[in-house]
């Protein structure tokens, strides 16, 4: 039988890594095999694990790009990815080749970068997706929901890893009252 492919969105400190590994500890707890992978160019907090705002933990495989996740996820049920913005445009037939094996595939990513722009493979995933589950971060501002990540260094290169000296997460009215 065919696997199913999830999705994880939203903007920084919206809850994507903390959603992802709550879901994948239960798979663990249904004796699922799980398979944890993140670009190995996000090492903001630990080389191997991936790790939320909140410190909650799961150990991760680094990989340099998406097919070599089709050669290690091997035999196992549950497919974790984390940071999925960072891939290129192939995670996308990478995700769906082990849906089509049967496996369960949970993304978390991204969905715009600090202009407002979709991030990189994000909306086609978001499309292919049977399931999308958008979370929110709360306005550092004024307290509404915040769908935007706002970067407060005077930065252009879309990829700049970085955390709150970097990045505030801000609602559509508090976002479009500074860019
Ligand atoms: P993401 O992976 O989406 O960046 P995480 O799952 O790593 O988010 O972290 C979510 C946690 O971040 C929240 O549970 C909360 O403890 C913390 N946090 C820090 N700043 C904010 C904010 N502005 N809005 C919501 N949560 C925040
Ligand atoms: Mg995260």
């Amino acid at each position: 039988s065919l696997g199913w492919i999830e999705v994880i969105c939203g903007s920084m400190f919206s809850g994507k890594t903390e959603e992802l590994i709550r879901r994948l500890k239960r798979a663990k707890i249904a004796q699922l095999r799980v398979e944890i992978f993140k670009p190995a160019s996000d090492t903001r907090y630990h080389d191997e694990d991936i790790v939320s705002h909140n410190q909650n933990s799961i150990r991760s495989t680094p990989v340099l790009s998406a097919s070599e996740i089709l050669l290690l996820a091997g035999d196992c049920d549950v497919v974790g990815l984390d940071e999925v913005q960072f891939f290129d445009e192939s995670i996308v037939e990478v995700a769906n080749s082990l849906a089509n094996q049967g496996k369960r595939v949970v993304i978390a990513g991204l969905d715009m970068d600090f202009k407002g722009i979709p991030f990189g493979p994000m909306p086609h995933l978001m499309a292919i997706a049977e399931y999308v589950t958008k979370v929110h971060a709360v306005c550092v501002q004024c307290g509404d929901v915040a769908n935007y990540s706002y970067r407060i260094v005077d930065k252009e290169e879309t990829v700049l890893l970085g955390e709150t000296e970097s990045y505030q997460a801000r609602c559509r009215a508090c976002f479009q009252a500074s860019i």
